[in-house]
């Protein structure tokens, strides 16, 4: 059985409908059938090529909903199961990060669709240790930009710098393409950090699950269909979109 999903088959180029053979169900592994998929401005830099990693044909989607619709022998989690998946589809689960819950920072980690085929797509296939139950009160298409969030920023790294205070830490979150210029006088006259934070971690992305679901906390979102897939990107290329756009089947 082939998957349709939309795939950019070369950079900076419109989606277009593509059938793919997953991969063997593995004992770990879950089979979602999937009902919603934000726009993340990280599927729009890997469409472009932004940051040299991208494998074509290419299937956006990394912030996905959907019901369990297949495990495999080992695999915890049940079929009809609402779940969700962030920008991490796998992880080694041996070495000293995944060892500590940090499965994020994994020398071994994969990314949802990078290498793989995304959440732009009818169904998708990974790791079930990946995919996170959703807790019912939360709606899907709120959800699904809660499972990454990742933010491009593009702005003016010295402005940020000099507001802060000495001894303050400038922590990157977003991955804006090609290289930072910072100036050497303001790190060393007030003592100022610059560091980066990756992903959540497993665990952190089932606690913002639960927290959001207990104090009714989503993204506020607009919907298209998946088959609009193409007009929904133009839009959030052209910073039309309030605040998060997710694909709907
Ligand atoms: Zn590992
Ligand atoms: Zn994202």
């Amino acid at each position: 059985m082939s998957f349709h999903a939309f795939a950019a088959l070369a950079a900076k180029q419109p989606l277009v409908s593509y059938q793919y053979e997953p991969p063997p169900l593995r004992p770990q592994d879950v089979e979602i059938e999937i009902s919603h998929s934000a726009i993340c401005h990280s599927d729009l830099h890997l469409i472009d090529n932004d940051w040299s990693s991208s494998v074509y044909p290419l299937v956006p989607g990394h912030e996905i909903v959907g019901t369990v619709a297949a495990v495999g022998s080992e695999c915890r989690l049940t079929p009809g199961q609402r779940v969700g998946v962030g920008w991490q589809r796998s992880a080694c689960l041996q070495c000293e990060f995944c060892r500590a819950g940090e499965e994020n920072l994994c020398p071994r980690q994969e990314a949802t669709c990078v290498g793989h085929m995304g959440g732009f797509a009818q169904r998708i296939r990974l790791d079930g240790r990946f995919a996170f139950a959703l807790p019912a009160s939360l709606d899907s298409a709120a959800a699904a930009p809660l499972l990454c969030g990742g933010v491009t920023v593009r702005m003016d790294w010295i402005t940020y710098l000099l507001t802060l205070k000495p001894n303050g830490i400038l922590c990157l979150v977003g991955a804006p393409p090609g290289v930072m210029q910072i100036l050497a006088g303001p790190l060393l006259t007030g003592q100022r950090v610059i560091c980066g934070s990756d992903i959540g971690s497993p665990r952190m992305i089932r606690e913002t699950l639960s927290f959001a679901a207990e104090h009714g906390i989503g993204a506020q979102v607009e919907t298209a269909p998946l088959e609009e897939v193409n007009a929904a990107i133009q839009r959030v290329r052209a910073n039309q979109v309030r605040y998060r756009m997710v694909l709907t089947r």
